[in-house]
C-alpha cells in the first residue's frame, strides 16, 4: 500500500530490465545512446542517468545545456550529446565540461571552435542533416559544403553525421527508407571526400528494432527505455517493462441516488444508484482534462470509469459493484493493480495524445518515488 495521497513511482529495475533487452535488439559492435532528454521523459535525469551508466550504456542524449551540466554535476563522464545544438553564448561552458554537440549552424560552429581554442581542447560535434523530418539539420546538399568548412577549423572534431526519421514508427517504411538511404549515401560520398565520421547515428526506437540496417554505428533510443512501444499495434520482439506507474488513496466512497450530478459543468448525471471514489488526483498532476468522462482507473484490480470531469487536483470513478470499496483504498491511474494493468498508450488514446506525452506530464508534475535502485 502507497504512504502517499499521491505516488508516483519510478521502477528503476524495469529500467535496466528494458536498456538490456534493447541491447539484444543490435549487434554487439553497435553502441547505445539513451536518450534522456526532457527529463528522462519525465522519469528524473539523475536516477535514470546513473542505472543506464552503471547498466553500461555508451551515450546520453540530452536536451539542454543545463542537462548536461547536470550530468556532469552528478559525475557522470560518459559522451553527451546535446540533441538540440547549443546557442553560441553556450560553447564556453559546452566546451568546457566537454559536452558534444549536435549542429546545424556555421555562428555555432565558430562560437564552438573559438571557445575549444580558449580552452586548449577540441569540441566533437555531430552535423545535424535535415534527411526527411524537416525540423532541425541542415538540407542534405549543403552536408559537403558544410563540413569543407567545419575542416577549416582545427579545434572542432566532427564525429559524424545524425539525423532523425520522421515515421519509422509506421508500418509502411517507404519514406523511411527513402531517409536512410539519403543518409548513407551522404555518409558515403562525405567520406569519399576524406572525411572520416567515426560515429553517425540515425535510429530512433522505431529503427531500433525494425530497421537494423539503420543502426549505423549507434543507435538513440528513447521511449523504448521506458517500456513503451512505438506503435502500440506491433509490439517489439522483446518483453518491455513499464518504469513510471500513478497511484493515489481514495478520499471518499459514497453512494448516490439516480439523477446526480458530478464535478464542474455537471456533465455526467447518475442514471442509476451510483458508488463513487473521490480520488486526489486532477490536471495539476498531468493527469490530463480530456480523461474526464473517458477515462478508468483500477480499484480491487477492476477497471472503474471515471464520471464527470477531472478537476485540478480530484477525480471521481464510479466504482458501483466493485465490492468493498472505502476511503483509504488504493487507485491506480498508470500502471498494475493485480490481473488489470493501466498503460500510458491507455491513457494516451482517452487524452488523444501519445504515450511521449503521458510520460512527459505525470513525470513532471508529480514528486517521484524510486523503486529498485
Ligand atoms: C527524442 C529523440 C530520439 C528518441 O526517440 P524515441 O522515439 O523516443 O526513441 C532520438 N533522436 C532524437 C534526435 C530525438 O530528439
Amino acid at each position: 500500500m502507497i504512504t502517499t495521497m499521491v505516488d508516483l513511482a519510478v521502477d528503476l529495475a524495469a529500467l535496466e530490465h528494458n536498456y538490456h533487452q534493447l541491447r539484444r535488439l543490435c549487434d554487439p559492435q553497435v553502441k547505445m545512446l539513451a536518450v534522456v532528454k526532457a527529463d528522462a521523459y519525465g522519469h528524473g535525469l539523475l536516477p535514470v542517468a546513473r542505472k543506464l551508466a552503471a547498466a553500461g550504456v555508451d551515450y546520453f542524449g540530452v536536451g539542454s545545456l543545463e542537462e548536461g551540466l547536470m550530468l556532469r554535476r552528478a559525475k557522470i563522464s560518459l559522451p553527451v550529446l546535446l540533441l538540440l545544438g547549443i546557442l553560441p553564448e553556450e560553447a564556453e561552458p559546452a566546451v568546457a565540461s566537454g559536452l558534444e554537440v549536435s549542429l546545424f549552424r556555421l555562428d555555432v560552429a565558430q562560437a564552438l571552435a573559438a571557445a575549444a581554442q580558449n580552452q586548449g581542447k577540441k569540441a566533437r560535434v555531430h552535423l545535424k542533416v535535415d534527411t526527411g523530418m524537416g525540423r532541425l539539420g541542415v538540407l542534405p546538399q549543403e552536408v559537403l559544403p558544410f563540413l569543407a568548412a567545419l575542416k577549416k577549423m582545427r579545434h572542432l572534431k566532427v564525429m559524424g553525421l545524425i539525423s532523425h526519421l520522421a515515421v519509422a514508427d509506421q508500418a509502411d517504411k517507404t519514406y523511411t527508407y527513402k531517409q536512410v538511404q539519403e543518409f548513407t549515401s551522404l555518409l558515403a560520398a562525405a567520406r569519399a571526400e576524406g572525411f572520416k565520421l567515426p560515429l553517425s547515428h540515425i535510429s530512433n526506437s522505431a529503427a531500433l528494432w525494425e530497421l537494423p540496417e539503420a543502426h549505423v554505428g549507434l543507435v538513440r533510443p528513447g521511449l523504448m527505455l521506458y517500456g513503451s512501444a512505438p506503435s502500440p499495434d506491433r509490439p517489439p520482439p522483446v518483453e518491455l517493462k513499464p518504469v513510471m506507474s500513478l497511484a493515489a488513496r481514495v478520499l471518499q466512497v459514497k453512494r448516490l441516488p439516480p439523477g446526480t450530478s458530478i464535478s464542474y459543468g455537471c456533465t455526467y448525471t447518475t442514471p442509476d444508484w451510483c458508488d463513487l471514489a473521490v480520488l486526489p488526483v486532477g490536471y495539476c498532476n498531468g493527469y490530463s482534462r480530456l480523461c474526464s468522462n473517458r477515462g478508468e482507473v483500477l480499484i480491487h484490480g477492476r477497471r472503474a470509469p471515471i464520471r464527470g470531469r477531472v478537476c485540478m487536483n480530484l477525480t471521481m470513478a464510479d466504482v458501483t459493484g466493485i465490492p468493498k470499496v472505502k476511503a483509504g483504498d488504493q487507485a491506480v491511474f498508470l500502471g498494475r493493480d493485480q490481473g488489470e494493468v493501466l498503460r500510458a498508450e491507455d491513457l494516451a488514446g482517452w487524452a488523444q495524445t501519445i504515450s511521449y506525452e503521458i510520460y512527459c506530464a505525470l513525470g513532471t508534475a508529480n514528486i517521484k518515488r524510486y523503486t529498485g535502485v
